[in-house]
């Protein structure tokens, strides 16, 4: 469709572009159609779209907590290195491993619920930091913990991970595969190629990274919605997936075949309500 801003002379313009419900609305189809079998236009089957983004994405269902800090730009070095806390009148010196597994089980459990180091916080240790937040003010005073990639993604996002820590905005290391924990794909450490990430940042977003199922969603709305797919990568291309998609003559396993994704039946009517329930299920 037409969706510039200035407009065209087919009834599909929508000047200005999608609205957010719009933009909404093409996602959600989009997680339908990922969910479906399509034949292919001369037999067989195409991919699931779910399936041909966790191809292109390289996504894995892997990785650890120190894969994360690594993706994060934590090193090995840092590991072993000493750091001394001196925040709040302290004078406290740990291994930067006792850093490291601090700020990773915010990412994998939320600040609410991090694995505060003995070593570090106790309520009934004077010397001590009294709680989590304390130790976070701690390593946001300290001169060089501070600037860490790994704290900065933890500090900004750790209220709202581990929901929300796909957002890697203060960038990533240049590794293979970037570890980071989703609770949209199996509530687990997952992984995604490094290429992955540069490919779809920049046309599809933060949110298409945190999982297979929205990187497909998003590229369905960037595709039919006047926006860019990301580029192709070897074989794995979103514009000939999407050709082929448009060709195919039928379906093969209807999304709703799967159970979960199915919309919730409406109840019964309320006890004492009066009313009753229709004979025959609505269509
Ligand atoms: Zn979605």
């Amino acid at each position: 469709m037409d969706n510039s801003a200035t407009g065209g002379d087919d009834n599909e313009t929508i000047p200005g572009g999608l609205t957010y419900f719009q933009n909404h609305a093409v996602h959600e189809f989009g997680h339908s159609v990922g969910e479906t079998v399509y034949n292919k236009d001369g037999g067989g089957t195409l991919p699931k779209g779910d399936t041909f983004a966790q191809t292109y994405g390289g996504w894995a269902q892997a990785g650890t907590a120190v894969d994360y800090a690594r993706s994060m730009s934590w090193t090995t070095a840092m590991d072993t290195t000493n750091y001394t806390l001196i925040d709040g009148g302290k004078n406290l010196t740990v291994a930067g491993t006792v850093i490291r597994d601090f700020l990773t089980s915010i990412a994998e459990k939320g600040l609410s619920n991090a694995t505060d180091p003995a070593a570090l916080v106790d309520a009934a240790d004077p010397a001590k930091y009294a709680a989590t937040a304390d130790l976070m003010t701690a390593l946001g005073a300290h001169g060089v913990l501070s600037g860490t990639t790994l704290f900065k993604t933890v500090d900004r996002w750790g209220s709202a991970m581990p929901d929300e820590g796909y957002i890697l905005e203060h960038g990533v290391a240049a590794v293979a595969k970037i570890t980071f924990y989703s609770t949209r794909w199996g509530d687990r450490w997952v992984q995604y190629d490094k290429q992955a990430h540069d490919n779809c940042k920049s046309s599809l977003g933060w949110y298409s990274l945190s999982s297979p199922m929205e990187m497909f969603a998003e590229a369905f709305t960037a595709n039919y919605s006047g926006g860019t797919v990301p580029v192709a990568r070897g074989a794995n291309s979103w514009t000939t997936y999407f050709s082929d998609l448009e060709k195919s003559p039928s379906v093969a396993t209807a999304a709703g075949a799967a159970p979960g994704v199915l919309a919730t039946p409406y109840g019964a009517p309320a006890a004492g309500s009066g009313e009753t329930e229709p004979a025959v299920g609505l269509i």
